[in-house]
């Protein structure tokens, strides 16, 4: 890897959002931040710490005394506040998820938009949700759970970020939010736009920091009443653990292995770039992503030929190029965790079709890996049984229905999965015995309505419209 270079404009954050205003950072710890296409030095973030949390709590408990009793109504003009606001930026929030995450164009603008629509999808959400309801004496109404810490990765964290504050909000919670500290640029836009949406102050914060710092003193600290996160299985597990300490409340939106299952009579024409978008869908850094492909063995030979030729349009390079497939990696770990996982394959006896290590030609500086095809794969394989989070796929042959079932769910985790096949019949029979949170048929698609979230080791909790909303209120029973 080519050192790192001093670049003319570096970016500097040095302030939180606390409060309704821009605060200097007490914590004085300065982090890099890396261009991933090159290596260069783009900016540099001065990171909070745990006076700059409790700062933030505290803004955020003040907060709750008010907002915590706001109307419906009052509500839906905040969500819309913030949708303007949003939308105004998108294009500023697309630049910067290319320049420090390395997102392609393309799906980085999806990603932020589909960020921007979480708010109505929000407001219609909460104007279904009925917040009260009552039967002889007794009523129930559901009351916001408090002060809420939000946690994000940065494979999508704009996302990320409107999802949770858009539930958050809609339910008359308060929140402070730390935003993954790879994804300080975009963070930055995003705090902008919080200002710019005039929400009553307090009820907004936004920390940058570490998590194990920042994060941390969330699930410690005995104000915040629940916690919402996205990332990692391990540390998804340790904030249960020690949220439980002070009874947190958690939703926990964690990894994925997710299966596609081509049946035998999948018109390959479509199936297969069907097959390739869920597989590479960002870069392949993605939680949904479909990186287990359960082919029919008759078959098997006319969908690898299929495979070689359709990765062809797999470009790998500039991620600002619209022409563009697949960006860099975020990080230098993030580079070298794809390799090892592509050894780890080899060693294990699967074939590379496709790609395979080390970087493609010409891309030496930054951490673009190859997209990488695995046949031959079984799927007790590591490479069929871990989270890559990379551009990497194992193609698994399967002889009936059946077994691509039981395939499919021999994973610990269960977040999306997907079916391709003619038969619609067919293809929702498949999908209703598939163990996960989503299954998506025919093509990968979104609806800001319908619930996010994992079985098993995927997590715990939904996200999106009123079960995201849901998730951050307690119901209370008045008996007369
Ligand atoms: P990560 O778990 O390393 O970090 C996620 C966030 O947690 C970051 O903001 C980080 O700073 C923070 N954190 C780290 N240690 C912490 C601690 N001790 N206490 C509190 N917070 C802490 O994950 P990542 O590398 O940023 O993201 C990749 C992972 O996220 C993958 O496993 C991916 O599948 C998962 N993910 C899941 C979804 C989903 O919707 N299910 C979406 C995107 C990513």
């Amino acid at each position: 890897m080519k050192a790192i270079m001093k670049s003319e404009k570096i970016k500097t954050i040095t302030t939180h959002y606390i409060d309704g205003a821009f605060v200097e950072s007490h914590g004085r710890e300065v982090m890099d931040i890396i261009k991933p296409t090159n290596g260069q030095l783009i900016g540099r973030v001065m990171l909070g710490d745990e006076e700059d949390t409790r700062r933030a709590i505290a803004a955020a408990k003040r907060a709750f005394a008010s907002f915590g009793r706001t109307t419906k109504d009052e509500r839906s003009r905040y969500l819309r506040q913030l949708h303007v606001a949003v939308s105004a930026r998108i294009d500023d929030l697309t630049a910067a998820m290319v320049e420090e995450y390395g997102g392609v164009v393309q799906f980085a603008r999806v990603i932020v938009e589909s960020g921007v629509a979480a708010f109505p999808a929000a407001e219609k959400g909460l104007q279904e949700l009925p917040m009260t309801q009552s039967w002889g004496k007794t009523t129930v109404a559901l009351e916001p759970v408090g002060v809420a810490g939000l946690i994000t990765a940065w494979n999508a964290n704009t996302l990320f970020i409107c999802l949770k504050l858009a539930s958050a909000v809609g339910a008359g919670c308060t929140v402070v939010l730390k935003p993954s500290e790879l994804s300080s640029l975009q963070t930055q836009v995003m705090i902008e736009c919080v200002n710019a949406a005039k929400l009553p102050k307090g009820v907004c914060n936004i920390v940058i920091g570490r998590g194990d710092v920042v994060g941390a003193e969330l699930v410690r600290n005995p104000d915040v009443d629940k916690i919402s996160f996205t990332g990692s299985v391990g540390v998804g597990q340790g904030i249960m653990r020690d949220g439980a300490a002070t009874m947190k409340r958690v939703t926990l939106e964690l990894g994925g292995k997710s299966p596609t299952i081509l049946l035998d009579d999948a018109a390959l024409d479509q199936a297969i770039p069907a097959a390739l978008v869920l597989a590479f869908m960002n870069s392949g850094q993605a939680c949904a992503a479909g990186t287990r492909l359960l082919v029919p063995k008759s078959r098997l030979d006319e969908i690898k030929r299929r495979i070689r030729e359709a990765m062809r349009a797999y470009t790998v390079g500039d991620p600002a190029d619209p022409k563009t497939a697949i960006g860099p990696m975020v990080s230098q770990k993030q580079y070298e965790r794809i390799q090892s996982y592509i050894r780890k394959g080899i060693e294990e006896g699967a074939e590379v079709l496709v790609g395979g290590e080390g970087h493609p030609k010409g891309l030496e500086a930054g951490y673009f890996v190859k997209p990488t095809v695995f046949v031959n794969v079984r799927n007790d394989m590591t490479i069929a049984q871990e989270e890559i989070f990379g551009p990497v796929l194992s193609v698994i042959a399967y002889d009936s229905e059946d077994e691509a079932i039981r395939i499919a769910n021999d994973s610990k985790y269960g977040l999306h999965s997907a079916v391709l096949g003619t038969d619609i019949q067919r293809a929702r029979r498949v999908a209703s015995q598939l163990q996960a949170g989503r299954v998506v048929i025919n093509n990968m698609t979104d609806d800001p309505q319908a619930p996010w979230g994992g079985f098993k080791y995927s997590g715990v909790g939904r996200e999106y419209g009123k079960y995201g909303i849901e998730a951050f209120l307690e119901p209370k029973a008045i008996l007369e």
